[in-house]
């Protein structure tokens, strides 16, 4: 049988491992160095919710399948909390930039606004505007939301968040019954290339021969590829998460709430704890230095925001704190699929993982077992960035 080999135990590796070991007859191992979804996937805020830009909405409509699938069939703990999501503006630009954008057209105007365009591409998914003072009235789930600088906003009522690690597991257990090898503790040392080609893997110093290596490696995926000489045309930034509880039960759990402003979002969890995220500036960090604490302005700022729209939140005490690496692309879609070096593929996202994982598994494993590019090639392919070829190799050939 073939040999694939896949770094990284995340929900992505998971993934790509449950759609290539049941659809293939290739063998499946995946190398994860320290424990199974144990990094980002477990970091994760997991919110799931049709926005985003159309290649997104459509990777994320095979997703949200998918996970109705696990949820019907699985006598294991999974759970999806609908919230709502309001994407909130403080600016009369950022406000009539969202109020234009069920226009399937971005709205030039609204350019300079501060509004994310893929924030004006919601697609297919109903949503409404909410002008300035309307808020209290259109909506009871807002007792907590202090609106009085709230210019805009749009309310979409299908967005909810997982639980990161059952979904991953689910991924996990579907997959071993399918013949997948997973191998904790296993770090992958070494990509071993000849010519353009991959010959194996060394692992915790062992080579290994295999016909081809997907890299699922979350934010290490830069450097691994760059091992080999692909210079993935990604970045990081770092996203901390805030968990703050309440001394007193709230009566109403808060929805997702998102200001464009402060880059700050709070998305209650239960009636007592809420999370406060943050979105920070794009580079590239090694996430062996990130520590889960926060960086005290990137901290402070996010308290101010959070505190400022819901103030019951002054009163909460912060339980846990933690950081993790959110991966990103400039065109906000992920790389996905073939790379220039045959027998290399790659995951790599613009954050939203858990929502993309599933469909991310969908086309690796469709180029690799049977060659189909799959429909949305041209939209994730690393060959809609200059300079980036692929070898578009399968099992099959
Ligand atoms: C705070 C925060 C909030 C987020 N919110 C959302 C959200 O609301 N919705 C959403 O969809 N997404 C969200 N994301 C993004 C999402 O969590 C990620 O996109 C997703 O978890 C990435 O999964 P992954 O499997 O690619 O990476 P990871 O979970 O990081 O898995 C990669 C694995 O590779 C392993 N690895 C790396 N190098 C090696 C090596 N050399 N050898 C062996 N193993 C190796 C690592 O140990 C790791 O376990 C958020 C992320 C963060 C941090």
């Amino acid at each position: 049988m073939p040999k694939i080999a896949i770094i990284g135990g995340g929900i992505a590796g998971a993934s790509i491992a449950y759609h290539l070991s049941k659809r293939g007859s290739c063998s499946v191992d995946v190398y994860e160095r320290g424990e199974l979804l144990s990094e980002t996937t477990s970091r994760s805020a997991a919110v799931f919710g049709h926005y985003g830009n159309a290649t997104e909405v459509k990777m994320k409509r095979y997703g949200a399948e998918l996970y109705n699938k696990f949820f019907l069939e699985s006598d294991r703990e999974l759970s999806f909390n609908l919230t709502g999501r309001l994407l909130c503006s403080t600016t009369k630009e950022g406000a009539d930039a969202l109020s234009g954008t069920d226009d399937v057209d971005a709205d030039e105007s609204s350019a300079g606004s501060g509004v994310p365009e893929k924030e004006r591409l919601i697609l297919d998914d109903p949503v409404t505007y909410i002008a300035r003072g309307e808020l209290k009235k259109r909506m009871a789930t807002v007792p907590y939301l202090d609106d009085s600088e709230i210019m805009g906003c749009l309310y979409q009522p299908n967005v909810g968040f997982l639980e990161p690690i059952g979904m991953g597991r689910e991924f996990v257990y579907r997959a071993k019954k399918h013949g997948t090898q997973f191998h904790e503790s296993s770090e992958v040392n070494e990509i071993v290339k000849n010519g353009g080609e991959i010959e194996g893997l060394t692992v915790n110093g062992d080579f290994k021969e295999v016909d081809g290596v997907v890299c699922a490696a979350g934010p290490w995926n830069i450097p691994m590829a760059r091992s080999i000489g692909i210079e993935l045309p990604a970045t990081h930034t770092l996203a901390p998460i805030l968990m703050m509880e309440v001394p007193n039960p709230m009566k109403v759990v808060p929805p997702l709430f998102q200001n464009i402003e402060s880059g700050v979002y709070v998305i209650g969890r239960d009636n007592k704890t809420v999370y406060v995220g943050s979105y920070g500036d794009r580079g590239e960090y090694d996430p062996r230095e990130i520590n889960d604490k926060i960086p005290v302005e990137l901290r402070e700022k996010m308290l101010k925001f959070a505190t400022k729209f819901f103030p019951i939140l002054k009163e909460a005490k912060v339980a846990k704190e933690w950081v993790g690496i959110r991966s990103g692309v400039s065109d906000g879609v992920p790389i996905v699929g073939w790379t220039e070096v045959k027998g290399f593929s790659i995951a790599a996202f613009d954050s939203s993982g858990i929502q993309l994982s599933p469909a991310v598994g969908d086309i690796i494993s469709k180029q690799i077992l049977y060659g189909d590019q799959t429909e949305l090639y041209e939209n994730v392919s690393i060959t809609r960035f200059e300079g980036h070829t692929d070898t578009k190799w399968s099992l099959n050939k």
